[in-house]
């Protein structure tokens, strides 16, 4: 059997004649840049994540920077932020000239670890940045109250967790802004770049509105040095009508990842907890293991695809070499990018698939603990 790590074209066949035609109206309209399907798609992902204001944007990367300039983080800075995440985290906190201070994960969860957070905190901290990672929601509620002593800012990098709950709320509404991402290869994915910022704030949510279109609050008046950030109209459209999917995909995603749990129970793998309190999206399904170089060429042996979110932690990529981490700074994670695998899962995988890739990972960590015995 082979097994694609993941496949947009099967979706994209299922809702092709809805895509074309709303690619026709923006055609039609040419409404190229924001206009209307853009804005009604505002109105639809506020709605869906329980915000009062959603501002469209180019990508995730831009609605984190937004996100950052628009609770008044600036150069000096300091915002606390888990290292195992996508680079585009940190590189939001660098553009605006604020330092990334990375925080350990918890190992069972491998989203930041809050009992970690206070000593991070120092007198130049203004923002904690945690990530969803994977889908997984954060554990917000220290996070939000550490905060709250200490009078810092929460944003949320929901980029990877669109419709995650925590404690019977969607994610993307606890802090006091959130950027999600529309990349095709999400949960939610646009076709090409997009991104979106959420909040219930009035004054931050005019401010992203202002900084996508050049800092102008009026045609050709500016206000402020802003950027172009805008989303597109044919992202808009498509957006909207994969918006109206997404509880389906999601509920198929969930129910394929929890096959993967009951196969994979008796394995030799380790897998993040499933908290209580939340409903992980599971944007993607990683298992850690051991020899993880060596289990992932014998799936790729037996037809199974995997990809590693992601082989190296934040703090220590070149970029940031000059902050002084290194191998041993935050341990967790880095065994968590040592032994992370991620197995293949999107909503139109098949049971058929989820048996074939368990069976497969379960021989294969066998095999390798059985060679490393010998
Ligand atoms: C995808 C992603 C981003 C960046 O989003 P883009 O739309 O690619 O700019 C940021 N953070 C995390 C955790 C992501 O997965």
């Amino acid at each position: 059997m082979k097994v694609p790590y993941f496949d947009l074209k099967c979706q994209y066949a299922s809702i092709r004649d809805d895509v074309l035609a709303a690619l026709d109206r923006v055609c039609q309209n040419a409404s190229f840049i924001l206009g209307d399907e853009v804005a009604q798609f505002e109105r639809e992902f506020a709605e869906y994540c329980g915000v009062k204001y959603c501002v469209a944007l180019n990508s995730g990367t831009s609605s984190l920077h937004l996100a950052l300039l628009g609770s008044g983080v600036e150069a000096g800075d300091e915002v606390i932020v888990p290292s195992n995440t996508f680079i585009a985290t940190a590189e939001a906190i660098s553009y605006t000239g604020a330092r990334p201070v990375f925080v350990d994960i918890d190992p069972r969860t491998a989203n930041i670890d809050p009992g970690q957070i206070e000593d991070a905190i120092t007198s130049r901290t203004k923002v904690i940045l945690p990530v969803h990672l994977y889908g997984r929601p954060a554990d917000l509620d220290p996070i939000l109250e550490i905060a709250q002593r200490h009078g810092l800012t929460v944003i949320e990098d929901a980029c990877q967790a669109h419709g995650a709950v925590y404690k019977g709320q969607r994610v993307g509404s606890f802090g006091r802004a959130a950027a999600f991402s529309f990349y095709p290869g999400k949960n939610l994915g646009a076709y090409g770049e997009g991104g979106a910022l959420t909040t219930n704030d009035e004054e931050l949510a005019k401010f992203a509105r202002a900084m996508r279109d050049h800092g102008q609050s009026k045609r050709y008046f500016h206000d402020v040095v802003g950027y172009n950030y805008r989303m597109d109209g044919f992202q808009g459209a498509v957006l909207r009508i994969k918006l109206n999917h997404l509880e389906e995909w999601m509920a198929k995603r969930r129910e394929l990842a929890q096959l993967y749990r009951e196969l994979l129970s008796d394995a030799a793998v380790e897998l993040p907890q499933d908290d209580p309190w939340a409903e992980s999206v599971y944007h993607l399904f990683v298992a850690y293991v051991a020899d993880r170089d060596v289990v992932r060429q014998e799936l790729e042996n037996r037809g199974v695809q995997t990809k590693i979110h992601y082989p190296q932690p934040v703090h220590l990529q070149k970029p940031y070499a000059a902050l002084g981490y290194h191998p041993g700074s935050l341990p967790y994670t880095e065994k968590a990018c040592e032994r992370c695998i991620s197995l293949p899962l999107f909503p139109e995988f098949s049971v058929q698939q989820v048996r074939y890739v368990a069976e497969a990972l379960t021989r294969v960590v066998e095999q390798v603990y059985e060679a490393a015995v010998k």
